[in-house]
C-alpha cells in the first residue's frame, strides 16, 4: 500500500529538477500526477510516460503559471481528468542573477510573476476544490534564500519571502480542511545549478554543515511527508531539506 493511493497531485514544473523528482515519488505512493510543464513538451511527456510504465496514472499539462487564462484552463482540465485535486505543488520556478542597480524592471517582474504570482494563481484556482471537498494540501517550494536572501538574488529572494508569508497567511485562511506548508531546499544539483563555478560549489560545500550539495532525492521525502497522512498535523510552516544552510 502506498503513502498516497488514491489521491491524486498537481506538481507544477514536473517536466524537471525537484517538479519531478516529486512527481515521480508521488506517483511511487500511488497518487495519480499531473505534470505541468512551460516549454518542456517532450520531457513531461517523458516523465509521465514513465509513471505509466511503472503501473501508475499521470498526465502532463501546458500552462505558464503566470498566465492567468493558461493557469485556469490547466485547473480545469486535471479536474476534469482527476475529479479533484488532492494535493498541489507550486514548484516551477525560474532563477536569475543580477546585481540590484543593473536589474531592469522585466527581469525582476519575470520572477515575480513565475515564482511569487505563479503560487498564487494555482493555489487561488485549485483552493475552492479542496474546500468544497473538505481536504487539501498545498505545498509551496520555496528557498533557503528566501529565508536567508543572497547578493544579486533580490528578486528570487524576494519572491521566495514572498511563498513563505504566502504559506502562513494561507494556513490561517483555509484550516482546518487545507493544510498549506512550504519547502524551502538549499542547493540542489538540477538544471537550475548548470551556471555555478567550480569555484562557488567548492565554497559552498565547505560552508554546508553536510559538506555537500543537495540531490532531488534529498528533497522528495518531505514533499511525501506532508502530502500523505503523516503531514496531517503541519500546516504554516517551512520544511528545509537544505544541508544545514538556514537553520531558521
Ligand atoms: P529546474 O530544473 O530549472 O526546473 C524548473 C521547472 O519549472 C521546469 O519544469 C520548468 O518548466 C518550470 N517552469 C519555469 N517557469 C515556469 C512557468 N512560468 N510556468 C510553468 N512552469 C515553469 O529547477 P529546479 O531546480 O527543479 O527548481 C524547482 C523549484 O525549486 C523552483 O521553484 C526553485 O526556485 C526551487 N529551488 C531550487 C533550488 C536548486 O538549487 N535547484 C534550491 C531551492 C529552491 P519547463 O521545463 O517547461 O521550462
Amino acid at each position: 500500500m502506498g503513502k498516497l493511493d488514491d489521491t491524486t497531485a498537481l506538481v507544477t514544473g514536473g517536466s524537471r529538477g525537484i517538479g519531478r523528482g516529486i512527481a515521480e515519488g508521488f506517483a511511487a505512493e500511488g497518487a495519480r500526477a499531473a505534470i505541468n510543464y512551460r516549454s518542456s513538451e517532450d520531457a513531461a511527456r517523458e516523465v509521465a510516460e514513465s509513471i505509466e510504465d511503472d503501473g501508475g496514472e499521470a498526465i502532463a499539462v501546458e500552462a505558464d503559471v503566470s498566465d492567468p487564462e493558461a493557469v485556469e484552463g490547466m485547473v480545469a482540465k486535471c479536474e476534469d481528468e482527476f475529479g479533484r485535486i488532492d494535493v498541489l505543488v507550486n514548484n516551477a520556478g525560474l532563477l536569475t542573477q543580477s546585481p540590484l542597480v543593473e536589474m531592469d524592471l522585466d527581469q525582476w517582474r519575470d520572477t515575480i510573476d513565475t515564482d511569487l504570482t505563479g503560487t498564487f494563481l494555482v493555489t487561488r484556482n485549485v483552493v475552492p476544490g479542496m474546500l468544497d471537498s473538505g481536504s487539501g494540501k498545498v505545498i509551496n517550494v520555496t528557498s533557503q534564500l528566501g529565508i536567508k536572501g543572497a547578493e544579486e538574488m533580490t528578486h528570487y529572494s524576494a519572491a521566495k519571502g514572498g511563498v513563505i508569508s504566502f504559506t502562513r497567511a494561507l494556513a490561517r485562511e483555509v484550516g482546518p480542511e487545507v493544510q498549506v506548508n512550504a519547502i524551502a531546499p538549499g542547493p540542489i544539483e538540477t538544471d537550475m545549478l548548470d551556471d555555478i563555478t567550480e569555484e562557488w560549489r567548492e565554497n559552498k560545500e565547505a560552508e554546508l554543515p553536510l559538506e555537500r550539495l543537495g540531490a532531488v532525492e534529498d528533497v522528495v521525502p518531505t514533499a511525501v511527508l506532508l502530502a500523505s497522512d503523516g503531514g496531517d498535523y503541519y500546516t504554516g510552516q517551512t520544511l528545509s531539506p537544505d544541508g544545514g544552510d538556514a537553520m531558521h
